[in-house]
């Protein structure tokens, strides 16, 4: 049986039928405008994760393009190399560090002398902004800081160091980065995807993803569900993302341009993110790491709590 045809082209007789199919990627996911066709950064030699995988070297090709609209810098792939990254994401850590486990890794990153440190660093950026914020509000007796995405752990055990009045809960769904998390570590842990599930709805007084929304194609649903869990009245989102300067004074090589990253931001794009999952933007900074990374980060509330702050 010939099933009814779906949205029949109508012929005209002096006109050329043109089937136009838009290429895949050309529409900003973030903001779903147009991304411009002349790419700011074309890329030529794959990286780890692409050879893996096993490309033809002479024809690959992945591209970074402006959105028109929000600003913000997409990848774009080729030849079905965004599916077939997806289809290896289980083998991300392994690809990287070969038989090296979580627990020498880990250890090997605690020991960077703190001026050297990354984490250091965000462990004080983060405890200075929340005791500044905080004194607005009746402070919580026990705050507590939730980690999306925490990897192998080194931030929250640092944090919790130096904030020792705090109790945190770590999220992290890549089972070989964590094989060394026991229940000698100082924080509740979960090997799991975060979807705002009902047990995190704790109201928690800060929650951090740290170099997490490059790699999440569509974030949308991700800050959502945050809101879920963060305190109502003064619950603090922080968030920090690779700068899409790294285009511009990196090598194409540098892991903030590898294909495992979907966006690149800069601060106009991040806080149309923000604010279009419905947060306000407290403070948005550029920032040059320690370990030489360029990086935005971003202090922001949910919006129905900035109401209750600007008026009670
Ligand atoms: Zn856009």
């Amino acid at each position: 049986m010939i099933g009814a045809m779906q949205n029949p082209i109508p012929y005209q007789k002096d006109r050329p039928i043109i089937r136009i199919r838009p290429m895949k990627g050309t529409s900003c996911k973030i903001c779903t405008h147009e991304l411009s066709s002349e790419p700011v950064l074309e890329i030529n030699k794959p990286d780890r994760f692409e050879a893996f995988i096993g490309v033809d070297e002479k024809s690959f090709k992945r591209t970074w393009h402006r959105c028109s609209s929000c600003a913000v810098l997409q990848a774009v792939h080729y030849n079905g190399m965004d599916e077939k990254l997806a289809q290896i994401s289980d083998k991300y850590y392994s690809i990287d560090f070969g038989s090296l486990t979580s627990g020498s890794r880990f250890e090997r990153i605690q020991k960077i002398p703190d001026e050297k440190s990354d984490n250091y660093h965000r462990v004080r950026r983060i405890g200075d902004f929340y005791r500044n914020w905080i004194q607005s509000f009746e402070k919580s007796s026990t705050p507590s800081i939730l980690d999306i995405g925490g990897g192998m752990g080194v931030f929250l055990c640092k944090y919790l160091e130096v904030n020792p009045d705090f109790t945190g809960v770590m999220i992290e769904p890549d089972r070989e980065s964590t094989t060394h998390i026991d229940s000698s570590f100082p924080f509740e842990f979960h090997n799991r995807l975060f979807s705002g599930q009902e047990e995190y709805q704790r109201d928690f007084d800060i929650v951090t993803l740290n170099k997490v929304v490059e790699h999440i194609e569509k974030p949308h649903q991700l800050l959502s569900d945050i809101q879920k869990v963060l305190n109502k009245k003064h619950g603090l989102l922080y968030i920090e993302i690779p700068d899409e300067m790294n285009v511009y004074y990196k090598p194409s090589s540098d892991n903030s341009l590898g294909s495992l990253h979907h966006h690149l931001y800069n601060p106009h794009s991040l806080n149309y993110l923000l604010e279009s999952t419905g947060y306000t933007v407290l403070r948005i900074e550029r920032m040059f790491e320690a370990s030489g990374k360029i990086s935005i980060y971003a202090f922001a509330i949910s919006s129905s709590a900035e109401k209750q702050w600007l008026t009670h």
